[in-house]
């Protein structure tokens, strides 16, 4: 079916999905890294942008969180970039593990890799195959550039909450080490953890999110400053990896229901593409129990179903002005 939405109608859809997920409440903030366990648990805020670069935004739209492990998405692409996606298939995998994002379990039920760089494990496997290898300095200006041309403006570390993550990040420590054992670290063990873990860090807004979202639905084009980021044929190996396991063990409830591949964070953030249609990302600290935003969820899948918006509908989806 062909489906022509007006810009019109796609800034109603935002504005209604957003109204309607302000009166879900529930949840709770992260509570295992303090940083984000104090942050004010009304924030929300929802960002659309087309490849046009028309973008409408709702509520909390620059307001600084944790980007977390929608952190991930972006070290995926520079890996690809780097070493294409048939290397990053290689060196870390592409399967979802079906469960939790910081799995110890999982690492040992497939030794042989460490699954897909979009849970703890293979993501800090893809911050030690950045490239220039052994200098800590140039591999952090590689991640943070490569972040800025997706969103098209820089993201800031936020320090606080660095501080916070390093000094209780216990569990990827042992991530790490045991991924050392299976030769799955390709860089130094303790500094590869270190750029993980500040990447985690840095804050972001939800309309950065959105450009960076949209950039990835233009197939490398970043909508603001019409750059190539990427080659295109990235796009559809990220947005595959985002769609298997961008919720961790509810990735398969999150996509049959809202139709949509998204990545969260546990920071409350939640990135959603639709290829070549739009790039959504919204925002609001308190989780599921899987580590998912209760509110950014409901205004992410409100606002494809009001569309009739889903990436296995068939549908060719056109947007006018
Ligand atoms: N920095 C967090 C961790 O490694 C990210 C988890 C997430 O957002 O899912 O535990």
């Amino acid at each position: 079916m062909d489906i022509r939405l007006t810009h019109q109608q796609i800034h109603d859809a935002a504005s209604q999905a957003f109204d309607r997920a302000s009166k879900i409440n529930g949840g709770k903030n992260a509570s295992y890294i303090p940083y984000l366990a104090n942050i004010d648990p009304l924030l929300f805020g929802l960002s659309v942008m087309l490849p046009d670069g028309t973008a409408f935004n709702f509520g909390d739209t620059t307001y600084r969180f944790g980007i977390e492990s929608v952190s991930k998405v972006p070290t995926a692409i520079l890996a690809m970039r780097q070493h294409t996606p048939a290397g990053v298939l290689d060196a870390i995998g592409a399967d979802a593990t079906g469960l939790p994002f910081n799995s110890i379990f999982a690492i040992l039920l497939e030794n042989d890799h460490p699954s897909t760089p979009l849970v703890n494990a293979g993501a800090i496997s893809a911050c030690s195959m950045i490239e220039p290898k052994g200098d800590s300095d140039a591999k952090w200006k590689a991640i943070t550039d490569n972040i800025t041309e997706l969103c098209g403006s820089a993201p800031q570390l936020i320090d606080e909450l660095y501080r916070s993550e390093s000094a209780t990040n216990f569990n990827n420590r042992a991530i790490t080490w045991l991924l050392k054992n299976y030769n799955r670290i390709y860089d130094d063990p303790d500094m590869s953890l270190d750029l993980y873990t500040r990447q985690c860090s840095l804050g972001i807004t939800s309309q950065q999110l959105a450009a960076m979202a949209a950039t990835i639905a233009s197939r490398g084009v970043n909508p603001v400053t019409h750059k190539q980021v990427f080659d295109p044929a990235i796009a559809p190996k990220i947005t595959t990896l985002i769609a298997t396991v961008g919720f961790y063990q509810h990735s398969g409830d999150w996509l049959y229901t809202s139709g949509i591949p998204a990545k969260s964070g546990v920071g409350g953030g939640v990135m959603g593409v639709m290829p070549g249609v739009l790039g959504i990302a919204a925002f609001a600290p308190p989780l599921d129990d899987a580590g998912n935003s209760v509110k950014a969820q409901a205004a992410v899948s409100e606002f494809t179903r009001i569309l009739g918006l889903g990436v296995m509908n068939g549908d060719r989806v056109t947007v006018a002005g």
